[in-house]
């Protein structure tokens, strides 16, 4: 039991140390595609809230307040929040409609000229596209 919990508290450091290393390294789709993730903002709005500066925050991602708790919460549980399968495809699957609707509404609203939803013409693919002619 003791050793459970001990192994639950590593995994989730883990989990933790490796997204800040990971945000830290930029995202990796954003510097591919030159189009932000569902992700994009993520980092820069814990670091507004870290400072009270909530407003910001809110602007960089506006479910920054639950990303981390759901990630933690789900680390923590193994992937298995309730204990049943329809109930955890039920909750996994609002947290899927949940972040893909409100990027969504955030390429809609932002993309490609208000941060965090800008347009990276230096990233891979359009570079690459830029070298083949398709774009200028
Ligand atoms: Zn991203």
């Amino acid at each position: 039991m003791k050793k459970t919990v001990l192994k639950r508290i590593g995994l989730c450091l883990t989990a933790v140390f490796g997204i800040v290393v990971l945000l830290d390294a930029g995202c990796i789709f954003y510097k591919v595609t030159g189009i932000p993730c569902p992700g994009c903002g993520s980092t820069r709005a814990y670091l507004a809230a870290a400072q009270f500066h909530f407003r910001e925050a809110f602007q960089m991602h506006p479910l920054w307040p639950l990303t981390v708790p759901l990630l933690l919460v789900s680390i923590w549980k193994e992937g298995n929040p309730f204990g049943k399968r329809k109930w955890n495809a039920l909750f996994y699957g609002l947290v899927a409609v949940l972040y893909v609707g409100t990027y969504i509404i955030r390429m809609a609203l932002l993309f490609p000229d208000t941060p965090p939803m800008l347009f990276n013409e230096n990233a891979l693919l359009p570079s690459i596209a830029r070298l083949l002619g398709l774009i200028s």
